[in-house]
């Protein structure tokens, strides 16, 4: 196809608002699937069937005759949810236009406000379309805006006429040597990495010798295929063009989004790499039993390259053994993680409470080693600094951008204030809404801000967030004690403000699930020396013999025997035995 005949666009939208319904019905109207298959053809994934979001960008190369001749669409389906801001950012660094796509009903969202912004900045070409006029109350401005029911299937033609229309053919170079830029892999049981790629300048072939700017490493490349959607070989790809490439690639670090390949022997100068996701969110990731231990790490591993925006670290616990510690974009990220670990490879996982990054200035910390600089980071409470030589501790902040009807102001406002927010701004969008900016600690929206705010204002608000640096903050570890002996796994980091609270709370959890011993317990909460929460556990007199009084010996012995192999799993804090149990029980999400 000549380059003038290819239009490279993405749908971009706030959830719910009927990418994947639109995406759908381009596809059908292009012959590419069969109409009314009623299934979303492109949201592969089990988990976005079950939860309706899209997670991993799917693309679509369409045909579509205009005026006669034949043009081919590149779709690439964007996932619409803040965590994943980063696969849209990749998505758009190969587009030269998107679709923004609203509600009529719901109109403009936080992820709208936010999505704009992106396309806009990158100089993209927008085309406004208002979806769902179907509906009764659905009302569409009066603007010269294509208003569509990606539902019933109504204008959708218009759409794709103003793709060919609107949207500049690809600024690329068939006679440059070959330049492609890998925006996203994933991995498949049988043939290993497909990577995905932009190709910018040349021609990209069957056969050829390829080689990474990143790693230098040359592959062969095996096939090429476009997804229209299903699989379709070709044997080159043309610069303009999307599609897959198998070339052999094994390990999950091989297939580093934001690379770029050349021909061997004729390098290139890289691709500017996109703009990185940074992991926001930590927690620890445990095989629920050590003998899982090998498969669980190829498990992680081979999703981690699906997934390359999670980053990862080894991590070692006394009660949960070896794990790793990984970073995820934001919670709904993390659980999307999860629940793919379960699904798709029947790993079963610990994943422990998450957490932020901090960042603490170290008072004359020359002759520690450990804290060469005089800047320590850490998420991991066992990290947490020695009080004594710390100066400062800065936490990781972030801009919310949350949009409600104005009933529910007085909602969200005492929600942002029980977080600790600090109010930006406040603006009217149109009559009866409300854009709001907060400025919110990372770690008190981590947990279940989103859905609280969801469920204060009936639904209605939407929220979105970028970061926002560090600041300053009196951030504390509070500590829990078992009769006097500090155990390590339970410690927490928080704002002090919120300690006592999560001190009373964590005493009556772990009352309720530590199995009671032949002795006392006591159960503290303390930040430094300063106690915050007790509970006491009662004694239990458990003998196992007892019942076997008289009993035969050998019965007796084996019962004994059994009782010490059950020990030999648990965790003593001082004389307290612990089983495993128990610690995920505290430590999981
Ligand atoms: P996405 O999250 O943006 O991908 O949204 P989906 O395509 O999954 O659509 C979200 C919901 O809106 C689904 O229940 C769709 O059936 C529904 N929907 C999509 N387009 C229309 C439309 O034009 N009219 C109506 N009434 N519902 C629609
Ligand atoms: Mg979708």
């Amino acid at each position: 196809t000549p380059i003038d005949k290819i239009r490279n666009f993405s749908i971009i939208a706030h959830v719910d608002h009927g990418k994947s319904t639109l995406a759908d019905r381009l596809l059908e109207m292009t012959g590419a699937i069969k109409v009314n298959s009623g299934m979303q053809v492109l949201d592969k994934l089990q988990i976005e069937k079950e939860r309706g979001i899209t997670v991993k960008a799917q693309t679509a190369t369409l045909k579509y005759f205009y005026d006669g001749e034949e043009y081919l669409l590149n779709l690439i389906d964007t996932p619409g949810h803040v965590d994943f801001a980063s696969e849209v950012y990749r998505s758009l660094s190969s587009c030269q236009g998107v679709i923004l796509l609203v509600d009529a009903n719901d109109g403009v969202q936080a992820q709208t406000v936010a999505n704009f912004y992106l396309a806009f900045g990158r100089d993209l070409t927008i085309i406004p379309v208002i979806n769902k006029i179907d509906l009764q109350n659905a009302n569409p401005e009066k603007k010269d805006i294509i208003k569509i029911s990606a539902k019933n299937g109504t204008n959708i033609d218009q759409v794709l006429e103003a793709v060919v229309e609107r949207i500049p053919e690809p600024t690329v170079d068939r006679n440059k040597p070959l330049k492609a830029f890998i925006f996203d892999s994933w991995y498949d049981r049988y043939r290993g990495a497909i990577v995905m790629v932009y190709v910018k300048e040349g021609v990209l072939s069957t056969g050829d010798q390829i080689t990474s700017c990143c790693t230098n490493k040359t592959y062969e490349v095996r096939s090429l295929f476009f997804l229209r959607p299903d699989e379709e070989k070709v044997t080159k790809i043309f610069a303009g063009q999307i599609g897959c490439v198998i070339c052999g690639m094994k390990t999950s670090g091989e297939a580093q989004i934001g690379d770029t390949f050349y021909l061997k022997g004729s390098p290139v100068e890289a691709l500017p790499e996109f703009k990185r996701a940074k992991p926001m969110v930590f927690a620890g990731v445990y095989p629920m039993d050590q003998s899982q231990y090998i498969s669980l790490k190829a498990a992680i591993e081979k999703l981690t390259l699906n997934d390359s925006a999670v980053s990862i670290t080894r991590e070692s616990s006394i009660a949960l053994g070896q794990g790793w510690r990984l970073g995820f974009l934001g919670l709904l990220h993390m659980e999307v993680f999860s629940q793919r670990l379960d699904q798709e490879y029947d790993a079963q996982a610990v994943l422990t409470v998450p957490g932020v990054t901090y960042k603490a200035k170290i008072f004359g910390s020359k002759n520690i080693a450990k804290y060469r600089g005089d800047e320590v980071i850490f998420s991991n409470p066992s990290d947490f600094p020695n009080p004594v030589i710390t100066q400062e501790i800065f936490e990781p902040m972030v801009l919310g951008t949350i949009i409600t009807p104005d009933k529910y102001l007085g909602n969200v406002l005492s929600l942002c204030i029980e977080r600790r927010g600090k109010e930006k701004s406040t603006k009217n969008i149109d009559n009866e809404r409300i854009m709001l900016q907060f400025i919110l600690p990372l770690n008190e929206i981590i947990i279940d801000f989103h859905d609280t705010l969801k469920s204060i204002s009936s639904g209605y608000a939407s929220f979105d967030y970028e970061d926002y640096g560090y600041e300053s903050s009196n951030i504390v570890k509070m500590d829990v004690l078992l009769n006097g002996t500090l155990v390590e796994e339970l410690s927490t980091i928080l704002h002090c403000t919120k300690a006592t609270e999560k001190g009373k709370q964590m005493c009556k959890k772990l009352l309720d699930i530590i199995p009671r011993q032949q002795f006392l317990i006591v159960i503290q909460a303390c930040v430094g020396a300063k106690i915050l929460a007790r509970e006491n556990l009662k004694p239990y007199r458990k003998d196992v013999t007892q019942k076997l009084y008289g009993g035969d010996k050998t019965r007796r012995q084996k019962l004994l025997a059994r009782q010490a192999e059950g020990k030999k799993k648990m965790r003593m804090i001082g004389n307290i035995a612990l089983p495993r149990e128990t610690f995920i029980k505290v430590m999981k999400k």
